[in-house]
């Protein structure tokens, strides 16, 4: 056993000296949020960083896909096809738009939508589709582009797991029309709360700029009936120091990652659900098993035998979004054979910059020895 808990993750937090110094101005200034120095400055350094070319800073990543996917002012009663091996996040964005959310099924290696599955879902009322790079797993962006300009839908990715990936030399966010980051605690980068929106046309950044500043355009102007969804300067101060440690955190991650490999590799029936592409700078924002039949024991056993040993891995995604309470019954779900798959099998194994490797060896010692321990 395990001596103090541990959990999946443990948000990263600058220097308590250094966080202090940096909101120190603030007293001078009193400016404290309403697209401050320190929220445009991480705008700037965001776009530079992602290698993006418009940036729109949002209180949540929650907000930001919900006014992305506003901004294209789509009729209600349209459709959108989305995946419902996610955040519950997702599909509320759809479902609060007054849209309506149309499950496509994922592919049992990495998490991420059938591409070859989504014509087929196409009809005269879809209008965009909301394609969400799982773990990371970065999503057909060919095929999907494709499909999409046959049929002129627009594609906005949820990238909230997937901050800083680059394939190539291309940031990840400058697939589809717009893509969608979270910046919560929980996530590989963090300012507290937070996300943004990363598209290629300023016109799409003044649109949200306006929803999520009230559409106030002046001081005697409002233009259009918008949310509020700025970031405040604390959380914008907290991304600028964050960000300085942000390749440290990746590296670290990815050490950890690779010391997990080397010994789940040798246990039978367990599967890691990440594809890294060769030319690929992964995140390792997540380290996701799919407990096997072959494994012995069920996802479940396993669950609750790591956690009489203080681990809590988390059963990411369970259940779909579509079998949540809300949504149960709502949407048909009958062809996500293999999203119900995943999401009965996945167990999200505890993953940070600063978990100790000799722990990791432990919990890979509690995996291979769960199938033979009385549960
Ligand atoms: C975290 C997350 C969100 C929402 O982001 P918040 O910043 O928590 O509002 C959306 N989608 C996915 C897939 C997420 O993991």
């Amino acid at each position: 056993m395990i001596e103090n808990r541990i959990f999946v993750t443990k948000s990263f937090m600058p220097p308590y000296e250094k966080y202090i110094e940096a909101i120190k101005p603030l007293w001078d200034t009193h400016w404290i949020t309403n697209m401050g120095i320190y929220h445009n400055e991480l705008e700037t350094r965001l776009k530079s960083y992602l290698k993006v070319k418009e940036l729109s800073l949002m209180v949540n990543g929650h907000m930001a896909l919900e006014l992305a996917i506003q901004a294209y002012g789509f009729k209600e009663g349209s459709e959108i096809i989305t995946t419902p091996f996610t955040f519950i996040s997702t599909t509320h964005a759809i479902v609060r738009n007054g849209l309506t959310p149309v499950f496509c099924d994922v592919k049992l290696e990495d998490g991420t939508i059938d591409e070859n599955k989504i014509e087929e879902l196409i009809t005269d009322k879809t209008v965009a589709i909301v394609p969400v790079h799982v773990y990371g797993n970065l999503c057909n962006v060919e095929v999907i582009e494709n499909v999409a300009k046959k049929h002129d839908l627009k594609v906005i990715y949820d990238a909230a797991h997937a901050f800083g990936i680059e394939k190539g030399d291309i940031g990840v966010g400058n697939y589809g029309d717009v893509s969608v980051f979270s910046f919560h605690a929980t996530k590989v980068f963090n300012t507290i709360e937070g996300g943004a929106v990363v598209c290629a046309e300023r016109s799409m950044y003044d649109r949200l700029y306006n929803l999520k500043n009230f559409g106030i355009r002046g001081e005697e102007l409002v233009e259009e009936v918008g949310a509020n969804a700025k970031m405040n300067e604390f959380s914008a101060i907290m991304g600028l120091c964050n960000l300085d440690y942000i390749d440290e955190v990746i590296n670290k991650r990815k050490e950890r990652y690779r010391l997990y490999i080397k010994h789940l590799k040798k246990i039978k029936g367990i599967r890691v659900l990440n594809t890294i592409l060769p030319n690929e700078r992964f995140n390792y924002a997540y380290l996701p098993i799919v407990v096997e039949e072959e494994y012995g024991i069920s996802r479940d056993e396993l669950s609750v035998y790591l956690r009489k040993n203080n681990v809590y891995a988390r059963k990411y995604f369970y259940p779909l979004t579509v079998e949540q309470e809300c949504y149960k019954g709502v949407y048909s779900d009958d062809s996500l054979n293999n999203s119900r798959y995943l999401s009965n099998r996945v167990l999200v194994l505890p993953l940070y910059a600063e978990l100790q490797e000799d722990l990791i060896c432990e919990i890979c010692d509690l995996i291979k020895s769960a199938k033979t321990s009385e549960l």
